[in-house]
């Protein structure tokens, strides 16, 4: 078993930020305001459990920034839901929103709690009693939950109700909801077309013909599949995928439709056809085009990162890198997508809800594929371009264009 590098998240993402403020000149004072987030709440979570006993959860909301608009990010239900990450994920939010240039600041939280351990009525009351709780501190310009971490689109349905019970009906208080309650057509897919979008134009650039391209994805759930099926269709070929209970590979392709198939029937995808076994480990190091991390944080460190054979990493997951692989991989001259701009397809699309939501209306889905289409090609190339100019990462690249369009919106409405 190789060694395993443990990520801080928070340390991570200060470190990119720190990076990207340097090559910016940031001014100190800005620096500060937009390092510390605006507000962390803490709150009990007291339920009936289906035996009638009382049991009291803790959750959390981090609220990084909102100069650019209301803040927005996942709610999740995990047992190690701590503050330290749910702070680098709501500032990993902040820069996203912006270096897509929608109008939203980032937040993130959850309640510490195991849900596989619930009844769906217990899974319902938890949800609603964090509603109560943070019924202050959210709203449709405030603050917008959406799906994460063990969290689906039920359970945004249950948000919406406790939070309109308060409010009077308010669809745009939450995005990820149900297609019948106000949910975006599309909403599902749109962090893997958002990823597939974005590997079509960083390929343009670097010279790799994806039709030819040899393509690795690790996890394979909501944005794994997709992303898989997404790059079949432009005529990659997916050459090997993994969950969390192993990972397949066949050097000429694998049918991801049926792979697809074969997993929900199966719950794994050990044993699919004229696939052989491949361990999370060599899955990460196998030679091919692109390599996708679909799945945690932390999966690329500075053990593994000299034995990637990939010729460009596109981070579909939040935080799949460590800092210390980064340098690795820049020295190696593999290129990375990063996550602030390769997952914005989720948030993009949770946008395009929100506003259908406030305006009442409801697209059809080949127009919420078109506006995600042209949000995500214009970033890449807005990134690409400040890439290019400034000679540094496509990552330090990402942050600097979010750092500085957060900085102006701060300063312009005053400190
Ligand atoms: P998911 O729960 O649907 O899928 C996660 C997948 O990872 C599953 O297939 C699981 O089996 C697999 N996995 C877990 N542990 C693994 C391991 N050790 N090795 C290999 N695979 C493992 O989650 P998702 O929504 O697809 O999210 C995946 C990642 O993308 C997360 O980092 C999430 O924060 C990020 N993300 C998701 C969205 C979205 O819209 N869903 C948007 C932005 C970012």
């Amino acid at each position: 078993m190789s060694e395993i590098e443990r990520i801080d998240f928070e340390k991570n993402t200060q470190f990119q930020f720190d990076l990207a403020a340097d090559a910016l000149g940031l001014d100190p004072e800005i620096r500060e305001l937009l390092c510390i987030p605006f507000r962390e709440v803490r709150v009990k979570i007291p339920i009936r459990t289906d035996e009638g006993r009382l049991k009291v959860f803790i959750g959390y909301r981090i609220q990084h920034n909102h100069a650019r608009g209301p803040m927005k990010g996942g709610l999740r239900f995990h047992p190690h839901l701590d503050i330290a990450e749910s702070r680098s994920l709501a500032a990993l939010m902040t820069w996203k929103t912006a270096v897509v240039n929608i109008p939203f600041g980032g937040a993130k939280g959850g309640v510490a709690c195991d849900p596989k351990r619930f009844s769906p009525g217990e899974r319902e009351r938890v949800t609603r009693a964090l509603v109560s709780a943070l019924d202050p501190v959210i709203g449709p310009h405030l603050d917008i939950p959406a799906p994460d971490v063990n969290t689906d689109a039920q359970v945004m349905a249950w948000i919406m109700d406790e939070y309109s019970r308060r409010h009077g009906h308010s669809p745009a208080c939450v995005t990820g909801k149900p297609v019948e309650l106000g949910g975006a057509k599309g909403r599902v897919e749109a962090t893997g077309r958002g990823c597939a979008v974005i590997l079509q134009e960083a390929a343009r650039n670097m010279g790799v013909d994806l039709a030819r391209g040899r393509i690795v994805i690790q996890g394979f759930g909501n944005v794994g599949s997709h992303t898989a099926r997404f790059m079949t269709e432009l005529g990659a070929r997916v050459i090997a995928v993994s969950d969390s209970q192993g990972g397949i590979f066949n050097p000429d392709g694998l049918p991801i439709a049926d792979v697809i198939a074969y997993k929900s029937e199966k719950g794994s995808l050990n044993g699919f056809p004229n696939s052989h076994p491949v361990t999370q480990e060599a899955l990460l190091e196998t030679d091919c085009d692109v390599l996708i991390p679909s799945a945690l944080g932390g999966v690329i460190h500075k053990f593994n990162a000299d034995r990637i054979k990939a010729r460009m990493i596109v981070e579909a997951a939040n935080s799949p890198t460590t800092m210390n692989a980064d340098k690795i991989l820049e020295q190696k001259s593999i290129p990375v997508i990063p996550d602030i701009l390769a997952n914005a397809g989720g948030v993009t699309v949770s946008y395009f809800e929100w506003v259908q939501n406030l305006q009442q209306i409801s697209w059809e889905e080949d127009r919420v594929g078109r506006e995600l289409q042209s949000i995500m090609t214009r970033s890449y190339q807005e990134v690409e371009s400040v890439s290019r100019e400034e000679k540094v990462t496509l990552r330090v690249a990402a942050y600097m264009l979010a750092i500085d369009r957060v900085a102006r919106a701060a300063r312009l409405r005053g400190i």
